[in-house]
């Protein structure tokens, strides 16, 4: 249920409402907006309460059932568009952000090298995995903890917020430590206890669409992150499994106005891990930015031949920097910036 404030209401009557959903049993999270205060009122019963126990209250403008399985991440909690500041980049404003960097952090000098590239062609975040869910697990696991250092280090010398993969719950808390916005991954997405325990650290969640997830159930894990308490969260469409075979995932580009009608998050989309193809990347890029996207993760790599992981849908330095100059020209083309 939605309890939207008057514009003059006072405190008091928004405690009183608060006072009133406790009572029940409920829990509340606020949305203090522009000119007025909104109520989430939450828990799994609140269709037993008439919604007039609540609109008898002075300074209730409305009160309205929010019919939808997610809550906190719709756009009937939340009207306005998130927007997410990292140091000085906003994700969710006019300006696209590009966040790049390798698939997987190898080396302090493959990853310096991709950081000093990715950032001076454009990208204002620079990824990298240091924790990686391979599908197999004779796979390359990633640098752990030594190479979420290397990426801190990384980002710090270019002034770059940085982003990396967290698996596991029991990382969160010194992964925290090491970046600015914590990924949860596809194969992640409806891991509970992992979205709850980066939900409670406060800092910024890119939160990436299960392989099989519909949208709905991809707000519904946005709802476990923001519902531990951070209002910071950023959806990445990553492509999704089809019959189509020809590309590693289908991307969904229909998922980003979707998205942007029915939640107020901000939405990047990932064409790297949707291709899993360096030549079908800069296509998929320049659609997600045509259709409305706040953003791109891209993977990048000094040496695509011999990376350890994802070499083959990693752009160069020069596909990237290339990539870069027909993606500021998209985004001017619909009155944004990159
Ligand atoms: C990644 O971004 O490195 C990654 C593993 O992506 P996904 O979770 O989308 O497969
Ligand atoms: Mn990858």
């Amino acid at each position: 249920m939605i309890v939207e404030m008057q514009r003059n209401a006072t405190q008091s009557q928004v405690d009183a409402v608060i006072e009133r959903a406790q009572g029940y049993g409920f829990e509340v999270q606020l949305n203090r907006g522009t000119d007025k205060v909104v109520i989430a009122i939450l828990g799994s019963d609140t269709g037993h309460v008439p919604t007039a126990n609540f609109e008898v209250l002075p300074g209730v403008g409305s009160v309205t059932r929010i019919m939808r399985p997610y809550k906190l991440a719709s756009r009937e909690f939340r009207s306005e568009p998130t927007e997410i500041r990292v140091g000085d980049v906003t994700i969710g404003g006019p300006r696209v952000v590009v966040m790049a960097g390798p698939c997987s952090i190898e080396s302090w000098e493959q990853l310096d090298a991709t950081a000093r590239h990715v950032i001076g062609a454009g990208a204002s975040i620079l990824r990298g995995g240091a924790f990686k869910p391979r599908s197999s697990p004779f796979s390359f696991q990633g640098m752990g903890f030594e190479g979420a250092a290397l990426l801190r280090q990384a980002g710090q010398a270019l002034k770059a917020p940085v982003v990396s993969e967290v698996t596991d719950s029991h990382f969160v808390e010194r992964m925290a430590q090491e970046v600015d916005i914590l990924q949860i991954g596809a194969r992640n997405m409806q891991n509970y206890t992992l979205l709850r325990a980066v939900g409670e650290t406060n800092k910024p969640c890119l939160l990436k669409r299960g392989l099989a997830a519909t949208v709905t159930e991809w707000l519904q894990a946005a709802d476990y992150v923001l519902a531990a308490g951070t209002a910071q969260v950023i959806l990445c469409e990553r492509g999704i499994r089809s019959f189509e075979d020809s590309t590693r995932f289908t991307l969904d580009i229909s998922a980003v106005p979707v998205i942007k009608r029915q939640s107020h998050l901000p939405v990047i989309v990932d064409p790297s891990h949707a291709a899993g193809h360096y030549a079908l990347v800069p296509g998929l890029a320049r659609a997600a930015i045509a259709a409305g996207a706040d953003g791109l993760l891209i993977e990048v790599h000094p040496d695509p031949a011999n990376a350890l992981s994802d070499g083959l849908q990693s752009l160069t330095f020069s596909d990237f920097a290339r990539l870069m100059v027909e993606c500021r020209q998209i985004a001017e083309a619909i009155g944004r910036t990159l």
